[in-house]
């Protein structure tokens, strides 16, 4: 339920409104409105509730309640734009530049990281990506090089000054390759260094993590990335970022990367939802960001679906990129060259222009 201060209304107006709130049992958030006039968000279960109880007070211009299933993070709930700001003038949402993105699947090496840093961050693209934490669907492949590869992040982010994005697969501890298991557990590792903490489409429905998620980063509000689930809807996608917002971190960013396909693997890995940006934007305030890399799972497919997503309205883009795709790790089918990509990111600036 939203309610909508009158523009005379005074302070104590708007603690008396304050009061019935927290006096009913519920908490509540106040949005500065552009025009200056206050809106206050009520949050928990207001089914038993009646507008009237708060249209009576003094100061109250209308009481509107939230119809969908997700509150905080719908456009009915605030219908400004969110845009998430990473300091330095990198932007994530709004009106402005494409957020690009970029990086190989995993941190390998300080060799293979500082080569991709460099082309990245030459390109104009401000942040990296770079797991230093995978989820593998074999327990036998290579699981990251957990905490040694957040610290080659931490470098790239002193000596280029990228911006860096790395995903916290879950609250468990981390066994390196030499079979010693880490002190602190995974997401705890991850806020510490990251920018933007990304949670994976096989994290997507892990709501305890994301509750946890929230709890923990209530103070810093450090920017989180949520990739879509590749089984789940649109509404319990927006579900999932609300359990995130709900428990103190507004600033999510969704993440499309494609959905599970009848497709011939050869061909494509997952279907590119590109559909779902517009249905995102409609429907809710966060930025809306397309992988395309996961989604098509072959670099000479990455291109066109890149720029088609940008074309629909994406926000920006995430793009798995290797100076040895050949010799990758993890991914490395998927993960373009660092001529696709200035081709990519020129061609998606070019069109992002023509949209805005
Ligand atoms: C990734 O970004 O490297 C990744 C594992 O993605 P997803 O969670 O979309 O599979
Ligand atoms: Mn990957």
């Amino acid at each position: 339920m939203i309610i909508h201060m009158s523009k005379l209304a005074t302070p104590e107006d708007q603690n008396r409104v304050l009061s019935r709130i927290t006096g009913a049992g519920f908490k509540y958030e106040v949005i500065k409105g552009a025009t200056g006039i206050n809106v206050i968000g009520i949050l928990g279960d207001l089914s038993q509730i009646s507008e009237t109880y708060f249209e009576d007070l003094e100061g109250v211009d209308k009481v509107v309640r939230i119809s969908k299933a997700y509150k905080l993070v719908s456009r009915e709930y605030s219908s400004a734009d969110k845009v998430i700001d990473l300091g330095d003038d990198v932007l994530v949402g709004g009106p402005g530049e494409l957020a690009f993105m970029a990086g190989p699947c995993s941190l390998e090496s300080e060799d293979q990281v500082m080569k991709i840093a460099a082309y990245v961050s030459l390109m104009g693209i401000k942040i990296m990506r770079g797991g230093a934490y995978k989820p593998r669907t074999s327990p036998y492949s290579f699981q990251g090089h957990g905490v040694e590869g957040l610290k080659l992040l931490a470098t790239v982010r002193e000596k280029f000054g990228l911006k860096i994005i790395t995903e916290a697969t879950g609250l468990h501890y981390h066994v390196n390759q030499d079979g010693v298991r880490e002190k602190r557990n995974v997401l705890e590792n991850v806020i510490e260094y990251a920018d933007i903490i990304q949670i994976g489409a096989r994290n997507m429905k892990s709501y305890g993590f994301l509750q946890e998620l929230g709890i923990l980063t209530k103070m810093s509000k450090q920017p989180i990335l949520l990739k879509r689930g590749d089984s789940s809807k649109l509404k319990d996608f927006l579900l999932a970022a609300e359990y995130i917002v709900a428990n103190g971190n507004p600033n999510v960013i969704l993440c499309l990367r494609g959905i599970r396909t009848f497709e011939d693997e050869k061909f494509q890995r997952y279907t590119p939802d590109i559909g779902a940006i517009t249905v995102l934007k409609r429907e809710s305030n966060l930025p809306v960001i397309f992988d395309p890399s996961h989604s098509v799972g072959y670099r000479v497919n990455v291109p066109g679906v890149a720029l088609a997503a940008v074309a629909a309205g994406a926000d920006g883009l995430l793009i798995e990129t290797h100076n040895d795709p050949a010799n990758a790790l993890c991914d490395g089918e998927q993960s373009v060259t660092e001529s696709q990509l200035a081709d990519i990111k020129s061609k998606a600036d070019a069109i992002r222009h023509l949209l805005v």
